[in-house]
């Protein structure tokens, strides 16, 4: 994130008064397509792909079909801000509401270069899978905002995710939709956007997002959450395998929150970790990477691994295909595709990023017999933790650490046990035994609700 300017004390608060309404996009039903002009499939088409089948095999009645492919409500705001040289910015966000038959909407929001509406959809609809899955009370949603994070002063940051939020007032809140982290955001974002929440609701709502620093109440572990959960799952997945931990060699791509999370948790559990990688390239040491000095380094060097000595370079879709027992995507989605998947020499991909193997690998993987635990399951120990943060927000009474991780590890080891044993009951993937688990859940919620018009 960048360094703060100068400027940062002028507070952009007063700027909200004169707000324009958020426009509101008739939602309608997923359209997606194949690829792009890059040839990067689309996200949602790699979601729909797979929630079609398991509505085949669930026989899903084509109502609730329809009604389950349709985004709940998408919103699409303009985000003007004024640059340190008083030339005026503006940016596009978005929010998609995909379902809230479960509960209030949850789900991350990220900032970066090439969001577009598709893709918020795609990870939208994923939220809601799993949230089903992990099992709370929660609906999913999605947000970004097209911005380059990198290339902004932190108040620029500030003013956009404050301009974002109070566009969003209708939109948020901790019985409605409640935001967290993704992609170059993080604690600092969350705090921006509490702070916003909660001038315009005039009291503090500490619940309105979840990831937030502790002081702000956060919960213990949040941070951590994700990788820890994806830690269990592998841990799940070796023994399924019948690789002990400490004999496994595992290949981590992406450092942020995720990966390096997830790769220190492994290390920590005795794994060696022979491949790592970020946006700056890869890092492979057959003898196995220190973790802690690549993440020292990392801290050091602005979140970036350039210039790591603990491994040799190798190229980020190299690190795809290493030799190694388990293989964890942790960056962006689509990187395990048709054309790679038949190179990788993982026996366990965990997906510690949302939609990283594209529906055209799937089968692939499947004839080679590899094991996926997919993202839904996966990288659910996020969001089960920023449900533990709301519950605490809403008890006002904090858990500690031991409480947070110990309820965190039964939770991923229940999911995982659920989604392994309905794969053998209808013999199916992880990835399609997740869908039909979740697809399921929430028919079965809105049979119970009915339809209201
Ligand atoms: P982050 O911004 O902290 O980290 C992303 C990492 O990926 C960075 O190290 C970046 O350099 C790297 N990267 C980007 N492009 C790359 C490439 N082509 N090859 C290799 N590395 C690349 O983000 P994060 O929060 O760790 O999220 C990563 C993924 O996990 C996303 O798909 C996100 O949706 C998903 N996820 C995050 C959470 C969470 O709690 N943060 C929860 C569930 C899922």
């Amino acid at each position: 994130m960048a360094k703060k300017s100068a400027s940062d004390t002028k507070h952009p608060l007063k700027r909200f008064s004169d707000e324009q309404p958020a426009s509101y996009k008739e939602p309608a039903p997923f359209e997606h397509k194949g690829a792009d002009a890059n040839g990067h499939e689309n996200p949602l088409h790699s979601m729909m792909q797979r929630f079609d089948k398991a509505a085949e095999i669930l026989q899903l009645d084509p109502g609730i079909y329809k009604y389950l492919s349709t985004p709940v409500k998408c919103v699409i705001v303009s985000i003007p801000i004024t640059m340190e040289d008083g030339s005026i910015e503006v940016f596009e966000g978005y929010r998609v509401i995909h379902n809230d038959i479960l509960g209030p909407s949850k789900g991350g929001i990220r900032y970066s270069p090439d969001v577009n509406l598709d893709e918020i959809k795609a990870l939208a609809a994923w939220m809601t899978w799993k949230c089903a899955v992990i099992d709370i009370p929660f609906g999913g949603a999605k947000g970004g905002v097209r911005c380059d994070p990198r290339k902004l002063t932190q108040r620029q940051l500030e003013s956009i995710t404050r301009r974002y939020t109070a566009n969003m007032l209708d939109v948020f809140g901790p019985d409605r939709d409640i935001p967290a982290p993704d992609v170059n955001t993080n604690e600092q974002v969350m705090a921006w956007i509490l702070d916003t929440y909660s001038m315009h609701m005039k009291r503090t709502e500490p619940g309105v997002v979840t990831g937030k620093p502790l002081v702000l109440g956060g919960s213990r572990g949040r941070r951590e959450a994700t990788g820890r959960g994806v830690m269990h799952s592998t841990l799940c997945g070796l023994s399924k395998l019948g690789i002990a931990p400490n004999k496994a060699t595992v290949a981590v791509e992406g450092f942020g929150n995720v990966g390096s999370i997830s790769a220190a948790s492994l290390y920590e559990k005795g794994a060696k970790i022979v491949a790592i990688s970020d946006v700056t390239g890869g890092y492979y040491n057959a003898k196995g990477i220190d973790i802690d000095a690549a993440i020292k380094w990392s801290d050091e060097h602005d979140h970036l691994l350039e210039g790591f000595a603990g491994g040799e370079k190798i190229s980020t879709d190299e690190l795809l295909t290493v030799k190694c027992d388990v293989l964890i995507p942790a960056a962006r989605e689509d990187r395990i595709t048709d054309h790679n998947a038949a190179k990788v020499q993982a026996k366990l991909i965990v997906e510690g990023a949302n939609g990283p193997t594209n529906a055209g690998a799937d089968s692939i993987l499947e004839s080679m017999g590899v094991m996926v635990i997919p993202d839904i399951l996966a990288n659910a120990g996020g969001v089960k933790v920023s449900y533990f943060e709301w519950v605490q927000n809403r008890m006002g009474y904090y858990w500690d650490l031991e409480t947070v991780n110990k309820r965190l590890e039964d939770a991923m080891v229940l999911a995982f046990d659920r989604v392994y044993e309905n794969s053998l009951k209808h013999g199916v993937s992880l990835r399609l035994s997740s869908y039909i688990l979740a697809i399921d859940k929430v028919a079965r919620t809105l049979k119970l609700r009915g339809i209201y018009g």
